[in-house]
C-alpha cells in the first residue's frame, strides 16, 4: 500500500500532539494522509504544530484532557469541522516524580487525572461515533514503566498500568462493533519529558537498553500509524513496547 494514502480521508485526534512523541505521531499520521486534530493545552504551540503538518485539513484545539466536558466539546468541534473521528491517539501525559513517602496527594491526583482519566474522557467522547460507523482505532500511549514499575514514579506507573486495563476492557467491549483499542508502551524517548537527564544519566540508561540508545518520537510514531491502519485490523487489546528491548 502507498504509505501516503494509507489513512486518506480519515480524521485522527492526537492528544498532546503539539510536541515530543505526540508531534511525531501527528506528523506520521498526516504524511499517511489523515486529517489531524492536534489537541493540547498551550494554544500557541498547538496551532503551530497543526500548521506545520504535511497536507491539508488539519486543525488545532486547546483542551485539558482531564476535563470531561472540555473533551466532549472538543470532539464535537472536530466532528463538525473535520468530520467523524476514525482514529484517537491518547498521548497527552505528564510526570510529577517523587519517592512514595514524599509524594503529595496533589501530585498523585494530577498524574492520574491527566494520564488515565484523560484517556477515559476522550475514549468516551469518541466511542459513540466510532460504534455508529462500525469503524475506529484507539491507541493509548502508555509506558514500559506501566509494565515494570519504577522507583520515584508510583503515580506515573499506576496511571500507565491503569491504561493497560482500560485498553483491554475497551478492546473487549467494542471489538464486535469493529472498534479496536491498543496501547504502545515506549521506553526512554528523547523529548522535553526526558530533557532533564544529564549525560551520565543518559549513559547509564543506554547501558540498560539492548539497542544501546534512547528512542526518538519517530520510533513510536511508526507503530502508532500501523495500529491506526487497516494492516492492524485483527489486532486489538495489545500492549506493544517500543523500547529498544528494555522491558524484555
Ligand atoms: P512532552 O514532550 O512533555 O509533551 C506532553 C504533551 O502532552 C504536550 O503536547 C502537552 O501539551 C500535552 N499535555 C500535557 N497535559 C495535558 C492536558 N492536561 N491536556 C492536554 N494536553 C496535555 O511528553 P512526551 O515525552 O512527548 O510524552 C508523550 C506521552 O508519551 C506521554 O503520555 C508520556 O507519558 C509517554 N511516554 C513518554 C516517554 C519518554 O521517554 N518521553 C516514555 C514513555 C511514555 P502542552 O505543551 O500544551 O502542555
Amino acid at each position: 500500500m502507498n504509505t501516503e494514502s494509507e489513512l486518506a480521508g480519515k480524521v485522527a485526534i492526537v492528544t498532546g500532539g503539539s510536541r515530543g512523541i505526540g508531534l511525531g505521531i501527528s506528523r506520521e499520521l498526516a504524511v499517511a494522509g489523515a486529517r489531524v486534530a492536534v489537541v493540547a493545552m498551550n494554544a500557541e504551540r498547538t496551532g503551530a504544530a497543526a500548521a506545520g503538518l504535511h497536507g491539508e485539513g488539519h486543525a488545532a484545539y486547546s483542551c485539558d484532557v482531564s476535563d470531561g466536558a472540555a473533551c466532549r466539546e472538543t470532539v464535537a468541534s472536530v466532528v463538525e469541522a473535520q468530520g467523524p473521528v476514525s482514529i484517537l491517539v491518547n498521548n497527552a501525559g505528564i510526570a510529577r516524580d517523587g519517592l512514595l513517602l514524599r509524594m503529595s496527594g496533589d501530585d498523585w491526583s494530577r498524574v492520574i487525572e491527566t494520564n488515565l482519566r484523560g484517556a477515559f474522557n476522550m475514549i468516551q467522547a469518541v466511542a459513540r461515533g466510532m460504534i455508529r460507523k462500525r469503524s475506529g482505532s484507539i491507541v493509548n500511549v502508555s509506558s514500559v514503566v506501566g509494565l515494570m514499575g519504577n522507583a520515584g514514579q508510583a503515580n506515573y506507573a499506576a496511571s500507565k498500568a491503569g491504561l493497560h486495563g482500560l485498553t483491554k476492557s475497551v478492546a473487549k467491549e467494542l471489538a464486535r462493533r469493529k472498534v479496536r483499542c491498543n496501547a504502545v508502551a515506549p521506553g526512554y524517548i528523547e523529548t522535553d519529558m526526558t530533557a532533564g537527564l544529564d549525560e551520565s544519566a543518559v549513559g547509564k540508561l543506554s547501558a540498560r537498553i539492548p539497542a544501546g540508545r534512547l528512542g526518538k518520537p519517530s520510533d513510536v510514531a511508526g507503530l502508532v500509524r500501523f495500529l491506526a491502519g487497516s494492516g492492524a485490523s485483527y489486532i486489538t487489546g495489545q500492549i506493544i513496547a517500543v523500547d529498544g528491548g528494555m522491558a524484555m
